[in-house]
């Protein structure tokens, strides 16, 4: 069994061009009029295949195949078409049109399937308008209330809901996810890494996804003339912040297993004035790693040194905690069958571990979960440059495709 890869490159090209930034990338924030284009491309491909198709809690957009037999939980396999501000036409897009070329081919072929298939959009992976981020993996799985999603506002003030009603997508089935319900999850996705290319290889079988730690620290010390405040009298905190990013650095190397992570990526210093000393100084740290026991140790490790840095030069800090998503381990069983698929396919893959979050992390904590990674151009993504070879995208969506099939039947 095989996809078309004409259809999915049409799908990939009609819905990049549903961005709010036309020549500079995809911005396509969810419940926007570029987003609900884009939802309402999906709907009409799925209702031309006799889908159900319907929307779930949060504005999870559901198209359905029945399966034969009565009651069989469901084999899902999507993922998102919310973008970041100027991101790339592939992230997210990917998973979703080759769920639905999945589900074309077996109505096409009337292969017989006794679980039902769900093709599934889970709206604001990305956090771009919310500020929060896999918002309608994490309501469907029943982690988000409904007051805690009026809670989530936009630039302007606009909440979840309301900005979902704006679009007039309404919830048919509020009922959250149970594990009885689903028998998998299946999400192909682009690497955003340089990994797969490096190695010539074109299917990626993840095998966990890392958990992220992230804090905004603030160092508080005094503002003074740059002119008149000898060196040692002086409490700057852009000095002590600099001291501290870089030992984060040296912190993240040395760390004996490769898979930690951390990044200073936001760093606000006022008065921000060339002739005054840097009185507060604000960053975040951003750590992940697929070992909890080694995020909590690199994390314990940069406490300790905001600590001591701080207190040898005389600075007070704050340490606010951001967020804390542990790392998932996926299914032993889904590495197995992708593996098989693609060797079956003459296809060469690769173990790997997720340094970017996905709904299917959510998923893993109530069904078996299978990700495909394919290769990103030079690992760029979340940009205007992000690529993915259409040869490389019909690769994959073949390994998805097939253990869908090998699931549903
Ligand atoms: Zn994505």
């Amino acid at each position: 069994m095989q996809v078309q890869i004409g259809r999915i490159k049409k799908d990939i090209d009609a819905i990049g061009e549903f961005t709010a930034t036309p020549g500079k990338g995809i911005t396509r924030l969810t419940f926007s009029q570029e987003y609900e284009k884009a939802r309402s491309y999906i709907v009409e491909e799925l209702r031309k295949i006799d889908a159900k198709v319907s929307i779930t809690v949060a504005g999870n957009l559901r198209g359905r195949l029945e399966g034969s037999d009565k009651g069989k939980p469901v084999v899902m396999l999507g993922s998102h078409i919310d973008s970041v501000y100027q991101g790339g036409r592939f992230d997210g897009v990917v998973g979703v049109v080759s769920a639905l070329e999945a589900a074309r081919v077996i109505v096409d072929n009337n292969i017989a399937h006794r679980y039902p298939i769900d093709v599934v959009v889970f709206p604001e992976e990305e956090g771009s308008r919310f500020g929060s981020i896999l918002v309608g993996s994490r309501a469907w799985a029943g982690k988000l209330s409904l007051d805690e999603l009026s809670r989530l506002k936009d630039e302007q003030g606009i909440d979840y809901l309301k900005a979902m009603k704006q679009m007039d997508i309404t919830p048919e089935d509020e009922n959250i996810l149970i594990p009885e319900q689903v028998k998998a999850m299946l999400e192909l996705h682009i690497e955003q890494s340089l990994v797969l290319e490096s190695k010539s290889l074109k299917i990626g079988v993840v095998e966990a996804i890392a958990g992220i730690r992230q804090f905004s620290v603030t160092l508080n010390g005094v503002s003074n003339h740059a002119g008149a405040t000898p060196m040692s009298l002086r409490f700057d905190a852009l000095q002590g912040a600099a001291e501290i990013i870089s030992a984060v650095e040296d912190i993240a190397n040395q760390h004996a297993r490769k898979s930690t992570v951390a990044t200073v990526g936001f760093l606000k210093c006022e008065p921000g004035q060339a002739n005054v000393i840097p009185g507060r100084v604000q960053f975040t740290l951003d750590i992940r790693d697929t070992d909890s026991g080694s995020l909590d140790e690199t994390v314990e490790k940069i406490t300790t040194l905001i600590a001591n840095t701080c207190q040898n030069r005389g600075l007070t800090y704050n340490l606010e905690p951001r967020s804390d998503t542990p790392p998932v381990v996926l299914s032993e069983k889904m590495v197995h069958l992708i593996e098989r698929i693609a060797r079956k396919r003459k296809l060469g893959t690769l173990r790997m571990i997720s340094g970017a979050l996905h709904d299917s992390s959510i998923l893993a904590e109530l069904t078996d979960v299978g990700m495909i990674f394919i290769p990103s151009k030079r690992g760029r993504s979340h940009c205007p440059e992000e690529f993915t070879d259409i040869g490389d995208i019909e690769l994959g969506a073949n390994v998805l495709l097939e253990t869908a099939i090998e699931l549903a039947t």
